[in-house]
């Protein structure tokens, strides 16, 4: 019995990307439980760089299983285009990818809707991924969902994409779109199904076999807890529960079988698309955090907004997380600022809070504490101990500030960039 979720404890890329790529040495199997084709895991090895968006970042061990569980919602056509980019590189290989016949599925008719209202939002646009995984997440609770392994069954996805089409062509003609032809929509989708069969499967019972097995499991949260959508900025948030309880219910297993969290949050605060974001830095600072961090969207190439660590935020996240650890990534992105900011609070209404609230987020002020920068470069430091002293004294308050410990600091994207690197699985308390 041996489970460790990894959890964004931001707003996403945070770099879980590189995190679980690291851990995924300790691990037999690594499991996506939550979003789609709309999370963008960045990994870089041996200086090649892969942008993996569905199949859990395990992928670059080609001996580990790589399982993508019932609460993610799947885009076929992206799957298929992955695992073949993937397999063109010799990951992958047979039996190394697992994905839920549980699992629903994007529809190219939830791509389409997830466009037309974005556009038509105006400024009150969430700023999605437009790859239409609310929609489907929408089609899921409605409980008429296409689930993976209705791509194999011809009469049931007929009747699935009959209830489908009957409810979004109202949508779609109201929103001034072309509503698309149901049956070549059911043809390409049993042609995904047919290029997939060997993938689909049963995750929920693998899991449980191995975990029986005594085999180690790494749970991989994609986003982030402040896009959680019971605990994040709502209504600026995923469709998903990105958060550790989400690790349960995407992935069926039972909190008990997990012992450790770690929760992944960078050295300072980004975020993409519109929503609130209390500790943001506009103008030339931002902009320079921005280059320094090359804070640019995996997925859709967006430029990030940039901001100051947020402690409020990040011990909301430790808590509704429940996290064990914190890893640190992108210390080495705030070499060269003189001073650093960590906001400590927030004022309301002239009020001094110290929690997230569920609203106004927009009129929060930061209250923040000043600490000293450092010059040094720190791409190289392998140690805690090679880090500046400012830097060190900087982890030292994090920690004292979200009660948390860290206990992997990332000084760069390559894998050999991280510090005090602890096999999860090892700490469970
Ligand atoms: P994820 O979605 O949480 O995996 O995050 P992303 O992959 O979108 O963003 C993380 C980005 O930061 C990737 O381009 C990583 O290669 C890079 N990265 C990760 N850790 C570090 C670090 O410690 N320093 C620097 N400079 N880049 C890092």
């Amino acid at each position: 019995m041996s489970a460790v979720v990894v959890i964004g404890a931001q707003w996403g890329d945070e770099g879980k990307g590189k995190v679980v790529d690291i851990f995924t040495q300790y691990a037999d199997a690594v499991v996506r439980y939550a979003g789609g084709a709309n999370a963008g895991h960045t990994l870089v090895v041996d200086g090649k760089k892969m942008v993996l968006h569905l199949v859990p970042s395990g992928a670059l061990h080609p001996e580990k299983t790589c399982v993508v569980g019932p609460g993610t919602v799947v885009d076929p056509a992206a799957l298929l285009a992955e695992t073949a980019a993937l397999r063109s590189q010799g990951l992958l290989g047979p039996g190394r990818l697992i994905v839920s016949d549980r699992a629903q599925v994007v529809l190219p008719i939830h791509k389409l809707v997830d466009g037309l209202r974005e556009d038509g939002a105006g400024d009150g646009a969430i700023g999605t991924t437009r790859r239409g995984i609310g929609p489907a997440y929408e089609d899921k609770s409605g409980r008429r969902g296409v689930r993976m392994g209705d791509l194999l069954v011809a009469d049931r996805l007929a009747q699935k994409l009959e209830l489908n089409w009957a409810s979004w062509a109202p949508i779609i003609e109201h929103l001034g779109g072309e509503v698309p032809d149901q049956q070549a929509a059911l043809a390409e989708l049993l042609e995904l199904g047919k290029a997939l069969t060997d993938v689909i499967g049963d995750t929920t019972s693998y899991i449980h076999q191995a975990l029986e097995r005594g085999e180690r499991i790494l749970l991989e949260g994609a986003q982030g807890t402040l896009l959680d959508v019971d605990h994040g900025t709502y209504p600026f948030v995923t469709s998903s529960n990105p958060t550790s309880g989400g690790a349960c219910t995407g992935a069926g297993v039972g909190p008990t079988h997990i012992d450790t969290v770690v929760g992944i949050t960078k050295a300072y605060t980004t975020r993409v698309g519109a929503g609130p974001f209390p500790t943001e830095l506009h103008g030339q600072e931002g902009e320079d955090l921005r280059q320094a961090g090359s804070e640019f969207g995996a997925t859709t190439g967006r430029p990030r907004r940039c901001g100051w660590l947020d402690a409020v935020a990040l011990r909301y996240a430790v808590r509704v997380n429940g996290c064990t650890s914190l890893a640190l990534t992108k210390m080495d992105v705030l070499t060269g600022l003189k001073r650093l900011q960590i906001c400590v609070g927030y004022e309301l209404n002239g009020t001094r809070i110290d929690s997230v609230p569920a609203d106004d987020l927009d009129a929060l002020t930061p209250i923040y504490e000043e600490l000293e920068g450092w010059e040094e470069d720190l791409g190289s430091a392998r140690d805690i101990d090679e880090l500046p002293a400012a830097a060190r004294a900087y982890l030292a308050r994090i920690e004292e500030l979200v009660h948390c410990p860290v206990t992997l600091v990332s000084v760069g994207p390559g894998r050999a960039q991280t510090i005090a690197v602890t096999d999860p699985f090892a700490t469970q308390k």
